[in-house]
């Protein structure tokens, strides 16, 4: 299990710092206040920041919970969101999800009429690409859950392995989106 601290505000970066539970606990992070873990935190990042302040926005430390329901409604009943499913903030789609889940009920419901045949049919439209989308989550929570196990890699294969880690990203949009990198990923693998 990891932990994970966040600070985010408007007009500003979230910067979110994660750790596996070992490193959580021996570095005392359990007993530090807030304040405490801001500065200790702030330190670590210090080259990362370079001069810029850490703040802290009831930046509690929290471990993710994963969360997922075989039944998405109980007669009139119905699950959306976060409630329906978690979806690990770093694939960056649990609003997206939860508004489109809000917004294809409120289709269902209009086009059916009735209650039971608007949460089948909202069910129905919905599940394939929520479960999808939750897969990908689940690889990239994994990704992160064994994240320490990687921190040895040469650089360029961490940020391979980061990139591909939801298995979202093919070589081909890789390619597109960063032939620098890839480039230099492929030289580098060609010399191993
Ligand atoms: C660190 C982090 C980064 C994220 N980054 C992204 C991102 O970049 N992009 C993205 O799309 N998603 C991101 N997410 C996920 C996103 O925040 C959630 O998926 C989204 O907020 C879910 O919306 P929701 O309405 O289902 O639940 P929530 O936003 O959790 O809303 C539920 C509300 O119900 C209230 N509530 C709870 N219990 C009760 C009760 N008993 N009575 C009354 N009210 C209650 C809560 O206070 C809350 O306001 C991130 C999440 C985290 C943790």
């Amino acid at each position: 299990m990891s932990r994970t601290r966040i600070a985010s505000a408007h007009e500003r970066s979230t910067f979110i710092v994660e750790c596996d539970l070992g490193t959580w606990h021996q570095a005392g992070f359990g007993t530090m206040s807030d304040e405490h873990s801001r500065a200790y935190c702030a330190r670590i990042f210090a080259d990362d920041l370079r001069g810029h302040e850490l703040r802290s926005n009831k930046s509690a430390w929290g471990s993710f919970n994963v969360l997922s329901n075989q039944r998405w409604s109980h007669r009139n009943v119905v699950l959306v969101g976060d409630a329906l499913r978690s979806v690990h903030f770093s694939i960056g789609s649990g609003t997206r999800l939860a508004l489109e889940d809000a917004i294809a009920l409120h289709r269902a419901v209009e086009a059916t009429g009735t209650a039971g045949g608007a949460l089948e049919t909202f069910e129905r439209m919905r599940r394939p690409i929520v479960e999808k989308i939750a897969a990908a989550a689940a690889r990239s929570y994994e990704w992160y859950e064994h994240f320490h196990e990687r921190m040895t890699l040469p650089p360029l294969e961490f940020a391979m392995s980061y990139a591909t880690r939801s298995g979202r990203i093919s070589r081909a949009q890789l390619e597109q989106v960063s032939p620098h990198f890839l480039s230099r990923y492929d030289r580098r693998a060609a010399t191993r």
